[in-house]
């Protein structure tokens, strides 16, 4: 006799380099406008600070997978992002202790529905339906903190069928990941299996389908999928 009226949800979760035991997700965060020259080609002040949106854990997905063209868009856009992953919650965590909460990182690709972003910030409307939708989330395996190399510089980039679309380093972040989580934790307490997507560089465009993304960032695992044709 089962306690729920329905079939509990299945809980999501990433795969970790290396290890048979998987990384179960809690929620997942997301900064906005986290590199100068990104805020520049979106046409955004940079005199704004980066701030926080979120999608739901389920549109994770794994590297290697073939993704439908999302329903309800005629411009998807790819943004390449450094994941970090919390291993240890808190609140109100300072910057010189950020780091001691992090479990590990991987690279993420936060995919957006550009046209129903810009109808909702011409409306003042929430993001939601723009980053949080089914799928839109396609992460690498997790590698440890330790094993992870630095956080704080090193190459992060996209490619679109073997073209370069986003080449930058993660030394240009104006809120690096220490900073990402002592902001976002004086907002919300963090807690063990949540993911922080620190912000895209310069670069980023459309997805067509049968579209093949690869994306890297320093020593981390690549991240790789495709848009069905
Ligand atoms: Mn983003």
């Amino acid at each position: 006799m089962s306690d729920y009226v329905i079939d509990p949800p299945p809980l999501p979760s990433l795969p970790i380099s290396g290890r048979a035991e998987r990384f179960p997700l809690r929620r997942v965060f997301c900064v906005g406008r986290n590199y100068a020259a990104h805020v520049r080609e979106m046409g955004n002040d940079l005199r704004e600070p980066p701030f926080f949106f979120d999608k739901p854990a389920d549109a994770v997905v794994e590297s290697g997978a073939e993704l439908p063209y999302p329903q309800a868009t005629a411009d998807l856009h790819h943004e390449v992002e450094l994941v970090v992953a919390i291993g240890r919650g808190g609140s109100g965590i300072a910057a010189e202790a950020a780091l001691s909460h992090i479990w590990g990182a991987c690279v993420g690709v936060d995919l957006t529905r550009r046209d129903l972003q810009a109808d909702a910030k011409a409306k003042g409307r929430p993001w939601d339906m723009a980053k949080g939708f089914d799928r839109s989330a396609p992460m690498a395996a997790l590698v440890p903190l330790a094993d992870a190399g630095p956080l704080d510089a090193g190459r992060i980039w996209l490619s679109v069928d073997g073209a370069m679309k986003q080449d930058a380093d993660l030394s240009e972040m104006i809120w690096p990941v220490a900073d990402c989580i002592a902001h976002l934790s004086s907002l919300v307490e963090l807690a063990p299996g949540d993911l922080i997507m620190t912000g895209t560089p310069a670069g980023v465009g459309p997805l067509a389908p049968g579209a093949q993304v690869r994306a890297g960032i320093g020593n981390l695992p690549e991240l790789d999928f495709r848009i069905a044709p």
